[in-house]
């Protein structure tokens, strides 16, 4: 039973008022705020607030609070849980961030960029390499993806094995809070040991304790050299070890270390126009890896020669730009050739690093008991211990034949078994949204579920905030 409420034709009107011609749209005809990158779930909206300002979200949410109607926070909509797709329940407002997409302020003395909410990731790494400085967080969806969903997803990518995730990258918060209350902690501390950490406890949360509308970011050194190379590799076991001995020879500097499974590469080479294999026999197994240091190339080169007879098929290293871009394309390009096949079920699960090839393994066995026949494409951030572990129709198939609706839950639960038992995590880096939810409820531990229910209610009493994601509504009531 919800205590939300259907918003009053008075209510939207209030609001549309509040936020003048430019600050709202109404649901019908933008679909696109309804979707989501899988076209799995639709979502639904009583209106699109669009504010400018941290007082208008604060005083859309307070209105919100006052009347007991859902807010739900879309940034770039590329989430990929359904945490931005409200699905049931009252309807809600939608508050879009993307009006507010200023860079306030670089600073190279702080190494610190301070960005709102809607400002589109690719915006900040460009604001930052102007600056002479790097912004560290990479991923294929970064040219849509805007820094308060980036945050509230915590999301990772590709570069987290030497910067870390989004939450390692944020200094300072600017939020607004489910009694529409503004928290000002924009700040570039490196240390703030000043009582319960209310940044950390908004990024990750997804929406659900507030409106991030904007944040205070790290900034690097750009690398004076950049080395990028793909290994082909007969096993999962042989890729953890070249990243093992790379990271002995070469320290911190390996700053990016992607796990690519043949059948990844093949779907990009069916898929995606004009791609083409870098390498002339087929391997089972790819590492796609950078390295930022001074010297990179020279330093790289060595390396792999060192290794070369005993774990590597082949290897090519990108001699310029081009061929970097190139490489990286193929990386890139996999989900957008994932989404082309359609999969019956995907997964992004993190393992214990040492454990990765074991249950690389074991879940190909449990895959042909559960799902005889399925192609799976297992690729992923190794070095973060993070893999997205898919599974997809035999060729010629299509996953929404009825067969495959009824195996995608009892695969889902397969992979997470599998994954609650090597002690891994069924979210990785994506998050819990509404996709993840049961799961959540499922392999989350007791303790920390309950606190999350009570930080919930304390926080958001009227249950406001993205009802139904993360927690559902009942469970957050309980
Ligand atoms: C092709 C592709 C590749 C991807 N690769 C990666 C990857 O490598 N690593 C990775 O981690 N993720 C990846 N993602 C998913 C990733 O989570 C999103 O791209 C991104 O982090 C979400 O940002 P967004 O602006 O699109 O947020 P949205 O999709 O709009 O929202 C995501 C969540 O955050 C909430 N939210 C949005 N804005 C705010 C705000 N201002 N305040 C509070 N809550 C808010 C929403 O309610 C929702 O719960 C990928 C997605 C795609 C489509």
């Amino acid at each position: 039973m919800t205590h939300l409420s259907e918003p009053s034709a008075a209510f939207l009107e209030g609001l549309r008022e509040l936020l003048g011609p430019k600050g709202w749209l109404p649901a019908d005809g933008h679909p696109g705020y309804f979707t989501e990158p899988r076209g799995k779930w639709r979502g639904r909206g009583a209106l699109i607030a669009r504010p400018i300002l941290t007082e208008e979200v604060a005083e859309v949410v307070r209105r919100c609070a006052a009347a007991g109607v859902g807010v739900v926070p879309v940034s770039g909509g590329t989430g990929l849980v359904a945490g931005q797709i409200a699905t049931d329940g009252p309807t809600p407002v939608l508050l879009s961030t993307e009006r507010m997409d200023r860079v306030r302020e670089v600073s190279r003395e702080d190494a610190a960029i301070t960005v709102e909410g809607g400002c589109v990731l690719e915006t900040v790494q460009q604001a930052a390499e102007a600056a002479g400085m790097l912004f560290p967080l990479s991923y294929a969806s970064q040219g849509s993806a805007r820094i308060g969903g980036a945050l509230a997803a915590n999301s990772g990518g590709v570069q987290v094995i030497r910067y870390g995730n989004a939450r390692d990258l944020c200094l300072g918060l600017e939020a607004v809070l489910p009694d529409g209350s503004v928290f000002h902690g924009l700040k570039s501390l490196r240390k703030d040991n000043t009582g319960y950490d209310l940044r950390n406890l908004l990024i990750g949360a997804e929406g659900t304790l507030g409106v991030i509308t904007a944040a205070t970011l790290k900034l690097f050194p750009r690398p004076a050299e950049t080395a990028t190379a793909l290994c082909a590799l007969r096993s999962p076991a042989d890729a953890l070890t070249l990243l093992r001995k790379l990271q002995e020879t070469l320290g911190e500097s390996v700053s990016a270390f992607e796990l690519i499974a043949r059948q990844g590469v093949d779907f990009v080479l069916d898929h995606i126009d004009r791609s083409r294999d870098p390498m002339e026999a087929k391997h089972p197994w790819y590492a796609l890896l950078e390295i930022g240091a001074p010297g990179a190339a020279e330093a790289l080169e060595g390396a792999l020669g060192e290794l070369w007879e005993e774990y590597l098929e082949d290897a090519v290293l990108a001699s310029n730009e081009a061929q970097r871009q190139e490489l990286w394309r193929l990386r890139e390009n996999i989900p957008l050739a994932n989404a082309e096949v359609g999969a019956i079920a995907s997964h992004d699960i993190s393992i214990p690093i040492g454990r990765i090839a074991e249950f690389i393994a074991e879940g190909d066995d449990m895959a042909r008991k559960v799902a005889p026949g399925a192609r799976i494409n297992c690729f992923g951030h190794l070095g973060d211990g993070n893999l997205h572990y898919n599974f997809y129709p035999p060729e010629g198939r299509r996953r929404d034949e009825p067969e495959f609706k009824v195996l995608a839950p009892l695969v889902t639960r397969a992979v997470h078994d599998l994954t609650h038992h090597y002690g891994g995590s069924i979210s990785a880096e994506h998050g819990i949204g509404r996709a993840k939810r049961d799961d959540l409820a499922r392999y989350g531990d007791p303790a920390k579920l309950a606190a999350m229910r009570a930080i919930k209610r304390a926080l958001d009493p009227v249950g406001i905030m993205n009802p139904g994601a993360v927690l559902s509504v009942e469970e957050e009531r309980t």
